[in-house]
């Protein structure tokens, strides 16, 4: 049970030391929000641990982290230690966690700390709560169950997470207990609208023009039940976009009235496309990424195929529709 899996976590990381702290590759809020959550629980416990992540951190999220606290990036920085002790957040599988795995020692034992349906469970202990919102609010839990008391930086990682993963308080994730420990978090000080206003609402000058770009590529199929949008290598590098500024694009075609399913098609370097696919609720789109080697949510999912940009608009539409019929 999750009493159960909160003590065995706890335990784990009350009896080990020197961590590595890993997340998915591409992090969003929530995968930034609960990195730095478990580097602030972890500098309260006084543990040693280490930040990896496959990529570089987005600049947007650095706010989260301490000045003592570095996220490393394992492409740019050679890091020759093997880790004994793994924390995982927010991460489905293992496959995630990207190239970083490379740093775990064979034997490593990992803590797997999620809220996907689609958790494989393949940590040595796992603290998976599929009903939660955001990883996030799974580390306010084992927070609790830690009995560590929560400065104002951990508040701010929490409530960070919580707002993204439900995009603004607004997804059917958002729970009476999302609310709750929103609300803890406001009564300690959090300022929930500038977190809201610099993660949800502004907009940098790449981000407007490739999402000026990409709405001419909107496309919806006969039936008006499947919207997408496609973007280019070209279009982001001419609109000088970086991967993350794509987040929240899907939504225009997912919001369009009688539409069930909104699609995000993005070109990748190497011949792949990643794919973001966004349901209102009569599909269930992380089973359909499961079929093509991703995951996620019933409402929210991704997945990664090979071929050009036209051979996976072709394929996964075509799955969709199967879908909805
Ligand atoms: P997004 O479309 O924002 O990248 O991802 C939506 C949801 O699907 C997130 O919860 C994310 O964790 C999950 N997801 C996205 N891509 C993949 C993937 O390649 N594999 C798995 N297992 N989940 C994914
Ligand atoms: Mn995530
Ligand atoms: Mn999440």
């Amino acid at each position: 049970s999750y009493s159960v899996q909160l003590n065995e976590a706890a335990q784990f990381i009350q009896t080990k030391d020197d961590f590595l702290v890993v997340s998915h590759i591409q992090p969003d809020g929530d995968a930034a929000g609960s990195t730095f959550a478990v580097a602030w629980i972890l500098s309260s416990l006084g543990k040693r641990f280490t930040l990896v992540n496959e990529g570089e951190m987005p600049k947007k999220y650095m706010y989260m982290a301490g000045s003592q606290q570095t996220i490393l990036n394992y492409d740019a920085d050679a890091i020759p230690l093997t880790y004994k002790y793994v924390i995982s957040v927010d991460c489905a599988d293992f496959s995630r966690i990207g190239r970083v795995n490379q740093l775990f020692a064979e034997d490593a034992a990992i803590l797997n700390i999620d809220h996907h349906a689609t958790n494989d469970l393949f940590g040595s202990v796992n603290l998976v709560l599929a009903e939660a919102a955001a990883t996030v609010e799974v580390l306010y839990d084992l927070g609790k169950v830690l009995g560590i008391s929560f400065s104002n930086e951990l508040n701010i990682c929490i409530y960070s997470g919580l707002l993204t993963d439900t995009g603004g308080f607004r997804y059917a994730n958002t729970s009476p207990k999302v609310m709750q420990i929103a609300a803890d978090m406001l009564q300690h000080g959090v300022k929930g609208h500038e977190l809201a206003e610099h993660l949800l609402e502004k907009l940098s000058y790449p981000q407007i023009s490739l999402i000026k770009r990409s709405l001419n590529t909107l496309t919806f199929d006969s039936s008006k039940r499947i919207g997408w949008l496609a973007v280019s290598l070209e279009d982001l590098q001419d609109s000088g976009a970086s991967n993350d500024d794509l987040d929240g694009l899907v939504n225009y075609p997912r919001n369009v009235e009688g539409v069930e399913v909104g699609l995000l098609f993005k070109e990748r370097a190497g011949g792949q496309v990643k794919v973001s696919l966004r349901s209102g609720g009569t599909v269930d789109v992380a089973h359909i990424a499961k079929s093509f080697g991703g995951g996620g949510h019933i409402r929210a999912a991704g997945c990664t195929v090979k071929g050009s940009l036209h051979e996976a608009i072709e394929s996964v539409v075509k799955e969709v529709g199967l879908a909805l019929e």
